[in-house]
């Protein structure tokens, strides 16, 4: 950010960030990715045929007048970007998808898995017979699957 062109711009770049995550294949992988979209501001995008989370969320640098709070020291990732490519010039992003709703990821889910893509509408669990026990409470928890993201590769 920086050039001639930011100076006609909202900041678009300095809005978000993108992290990659692995392409779904299997039900969970997509159930996850319903999850993610769920969230105010989350959307999931695919661009060259790599899936990305996006978090619609604007840098804490950026100001009022949208330029560049920190603009000496900021991250060599805002360094990087290129204005002449960006968001607001049109450059050469080509998202193939982009999902913001469970709904929409869900229509995709089917569309790969046929009826195991299916989320409104669940197959019922098998009923188990109960052997007496109680849960001890420590199921493992979904969410902690989000640290496994690679490494970032916010444009802003
Ligand atoms: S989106 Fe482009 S024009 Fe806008 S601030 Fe970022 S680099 Fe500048
Ligand atoms: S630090 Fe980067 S993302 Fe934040 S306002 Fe500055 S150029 Fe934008």
């Amino acid at each position: 950010m920086g050039s001639v062109l930011c100076e006609h711009c909202t900041g678009v770049c300095c809005r978000y960030i993108a992290l990659p995550i692995e392409k779904p294949t299997e039900r969970r992988d997509f159930d996850d990715i319903r999850w993610y979209v769920m969230h105010q501001g989350i959307s999931v995008f695919v661009e060259e045929g790599d899936w990305y989370i996006q978090f619609a969320t604007p840098c804490k640098n950026l100001l009022p007048d949208n330029r560049c709070g920190v603009y000496e020291t900021r991250p060599e990732i805002c360094r990087e970007y290129e204005a002449d490519e960006c968001d607001y010039a049109g450059g050469d992003y080509h998202y193939e998808m982009q999902f913001f709703t469970p709904e929409a990821i869900e229509k995709y889910a089917i569309e790969r898995l046929g009826k195991r893509g299916v989320f409104t509408h669940p197959p019922k669990a098998p009923q188990r017979k109960s052997n007496g026990s109680k849960s001890n409470g420590s199921k493992s928890n979904g969410k902690a699957h989000l640290t496994s993201l690679k490494v970032l590769t916010h444009r802003g």
